[in-house]
């Protein structure tokens, strides 16, 4: 089963052309060759990506089984957000404006400063089976998956915090309000994207309708009908720029397809 899905609508950062996507329905590996979206918040879709997949719908669902919580894989980020306040569970409070699916969210370890989704989960169900958090290797934006992350569980901790949630909101203000897919750079060890970016002279570059942010440079955004070629060149352009000012070699956090 396929589904068609226009990127420049679905994607958060408004850009891509319209595709059929295979719809995975049953604990399937990835066909060869084919990469894997969830919600196409952290993507750069191009005019000739490779054949893509993603969940079927019967991944999203949220469970609460023996005081675990079982997750989907395609469940969004801001159902279990919903979910932890109604039934006043702690741990998904990052979920505030981090949007994505919760297979999306493992893949790239998603969070804010320390609240990563890591940090509550005991297991994730693959095509080959559960896998324990002790054997994924992970860190910042980071975990290394063997396979397709069908459902997920987690700690099931009493007490939604709801100052917690004030304060991820209040981060979340000063954040670009334009279409984007979040943090187009990873923080190089020790320092950050967005300052490396400023210093480069690239914070309100823009190429066409695409520009580093002038609220936050680490935020590629899209003015309204920004292109993939105009994201892409700014993106060289400022890694080229950064590397020889700073002898920094800045390594994407959006996943270009
Ligand atoms: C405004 C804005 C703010 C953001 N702020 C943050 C932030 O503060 N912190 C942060 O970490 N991120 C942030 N992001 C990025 C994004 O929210 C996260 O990376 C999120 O995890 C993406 O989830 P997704 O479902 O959209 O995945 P996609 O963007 O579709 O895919 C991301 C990666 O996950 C893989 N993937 C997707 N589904 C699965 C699956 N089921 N199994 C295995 N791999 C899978 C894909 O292959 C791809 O490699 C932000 C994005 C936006 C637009």
């Amino acid at each position: 089963m396929t589904k068609s899905v226009n990127f420049s609508t679905y994607s958060s950062i408004k850009i891509g052309p319209t595709l059929n996507i295979l719809l995975l329905d049953s604990l399937m590996p990835l066909p060869f060759g084919y990469r894997l979206i969830g919600g196409a918040n952290n993507l750069l879709v191009s005019p000739t990506p490779p054949p893509l997949a993603m969940l079927d719908k019967c991944f999203d669902f949220i469970r609460l089984e023996e005081n675990v919580l079982h997750v989907g894989g395609a469940t969004p980020s801001g159902k279990m957000l919903s979910f932890a306040k109604k039934y006043d569970l702690s741990g998904f409070e990052l979920m505030q404006k981090l949007p994505g699916t919760l297979g999306g969210m493992v893949a790239m370890n998603a969070g804010l400063k320390e609240w990563e989704i890591f940090n509550d989960l005991i297991a994730i169900r693959t095509e080959h089976g559960w896998i324990p958090k002790s054997q994924i290797e992970h860190g910042y934006r980071f975990a290394k998956i063997e396979g397709v992350v069908y459902e997920a569980t987690f700690t099931c901790k009493k007490g939604f915090d709801e100052n917690l949630l004030a304060m991820f909101k209040q981060m979340r203000d000063n954040q670009p309000k334009e279409a984007s897919a979040g943090s187009c750079f990873k923080n190089p060890v020790g320092q950050y994207a967005g300052k490396l970016i400023e210093e480069a002279g690239f914070k309100g570059k823009k190429v066409g309708a695409m520009m580093f942010s002038n609220v936050h440079a680490n935020f590629l955004v899209n003015l309204g009908g920004g292109t993939y070629k105009q994201a892409y060149e700014l993106i060289t352009s400022v890694k080229e720029e950064v590397f020889k000012r700073f002898g920094v070699k800045l390594e994407e956090e959006i996943i270009i397809l």
